[in-house]
């Protein structure tokens, strides 16, 4: 008889996107002459930048050209690209880290549930709450926890983000093997110094721990005090695996490229307690199960790196945290305390009231749309995430209408 893997039946079913939709139906429904501002999903709006389709363009050529064209590329990304991470995202920055040190991908999104596969099944997980939902989701079908009971899983040992901590969980209680740190973060828009990464490595390395590091919005940091990359903080390289993407950087949600770094010399361990390098184990599985992001496409993320395309992407970046610095002032003059909004796209808005309330409010006053604190963990409650990503003529259509909703 066939069966399931059973551990997906303890997915609680996300409620969150659908709920949202439901209630704008329902509000435009009851008010059909009433145009919405949607400032809740994280997705861009804004074009891919000139360099990186002429790029796009020119290798979509090559493709048509017996004397240019490619089938199979070498699945961890070409050369090309690769050098050019390591040098523009890392060695500039002080970060020691080599070209074949870094996995391109199609996606952070995949990467960063597909990379628990190389760690054992017993481990102990430590994930932030409120959270990016992949990180959880993907342990749960994995096996790594029990039920979920109050919207907590059982065996996850939850960083809570709070008002007090700035929404930047302290270290664990109980050791932890392996831990998801995600700066800027995706809900909470907030970042970490260097001082706190600092500490987290410290752990990692006291504890034989790995940190998986989610940087998909370091394209947002402008405060040269805030780290792009864990490696930029010493003995990072031993405990640490990064993950990238040029979804928020340049616009490549729809396109789809990503990498993942491995250094070399980050290691985990076997039962036996014998040493085992997890870029090794990584590039097993990356070979295995997938065969590399098109040529084009890579082509097009290389771009990014020329000089015409690092400006662009800087203007385009900026032109989203305009808006993100018009978002946060305005709430905060509203008189509601704000995370994020400053090297970030999210902000992070205590409501004052629970989740969906104030989304109601915001969706029946003001025809505006955000996300419930409350769909990213339970520390979330209370809380509303507001996106920066729309034009800034529709930003301050809604913060015109929110001002005269509250
Ligand atoms: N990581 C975080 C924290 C995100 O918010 C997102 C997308 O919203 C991703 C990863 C996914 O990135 P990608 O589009 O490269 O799959």
């Amino acid at each position: 008889m066939i069966r399931i893997n059973e551990h997906y039946l303890k997915l609680q079913a996300s409620y969150l996107f659908s709920d949202i939709a439901r209630r704008i139906s329902s509000f435009q429904k009851n008010n059909p002459e009433r145009e919405i501002v949607k400032l809740g999903i994280g997705d861009v709006t804004r074009p891919l930048p000139e360099a990186c389709i002429e790029a796009f363009h020119a290798a979509v050529d090559e493709m048509g050209m017996e004397s240019t064209f490619k089938g199979y590329g070498p699945e961890q990304g070409y050369g090309f690209l690769r050098e050019k991470i390591a040098e523009h995202d890392f060695q500039k920055r002080g970060a020691n880290i080599t070209a074949d040190e870094i996995f391109i991908s199609d996606g952070a999104k995949c990467d960063t549930g597909n990379i628990q596969e190389i760690f054992a099944a017993d481990i102990s997980i430590a994930i932030p709450d409120p959270v990016y939902p992949v990180y959880l989701d993907t342990n749960v079908m994995a096996g790594r926890t029990g039920i979920c009971k109050d919207g907590r899983y059982e065996n996850i040992l939850y960083l809570d983000g709070t008002t007090e901590n700035g929404f930047i969980p302290d270290l664990p209680e109980r050791p932890a093997d392996l831990i998801y740190l995600c700066f800027p973060n995706n809900p909470t828009g907030a970042v970490a110094t260097k001082g706190i990464l600092a500490r987290w490595v410290e752990y990692a390395r006291e504890n034989k721990a790995v940190i998986l590091f989610d940087a998909a919005y370091e394209a947002f940091i402008r405060d040269e005090e805030i780290p792009h990359s864990i490696f930029e903080i010493d003995g990072a390289r031993e405990v640490a695996i990064e993950f990238r993407s040029y979804s928020k950087t340049a616009g490549f949600t729809g396109t789809r490229c990503a990498y993942t770094v491995v250094p070399k010399t980050c290691m985990a361990y076997t039962s036996g307690g014998e040493k085992h390098s997890l870029h090794s184990l990584w590039n097993r599985r990356h070979s295995t199960k997938f065969n590399g992001v098109s040529y084009p496409v890579q082509k097009a993320a290389e771009a990014v790196y020329s000089e015409e395309g690092s400006v662009q992407v800087k203007v385009l970046i900026d032109y989203y945290l305009e808006n993100a610095k018009l978002i946060r002032k305005e709430m905060t003059d509203l008189g509601y305390s704000c995370v994020g909004g400053i090297n970030s796209p999210y902000i992070w808005i205590n409501g004052k009231t629970d989740s969906w309330k104030f989304f109601d409010l915001l969706l029946n006053k003001a025809g505006v749309v955000c996300t419930p604190g409350a769909g990213f963990g339970r520390c979330g409650e209370g809380f509303i995430r507001i996106s920066a990503f729309n034009s800034l003529e529709n930003v301050q259509l809604a913060m015109e209408r929110i001002r005269k909703a509250v």
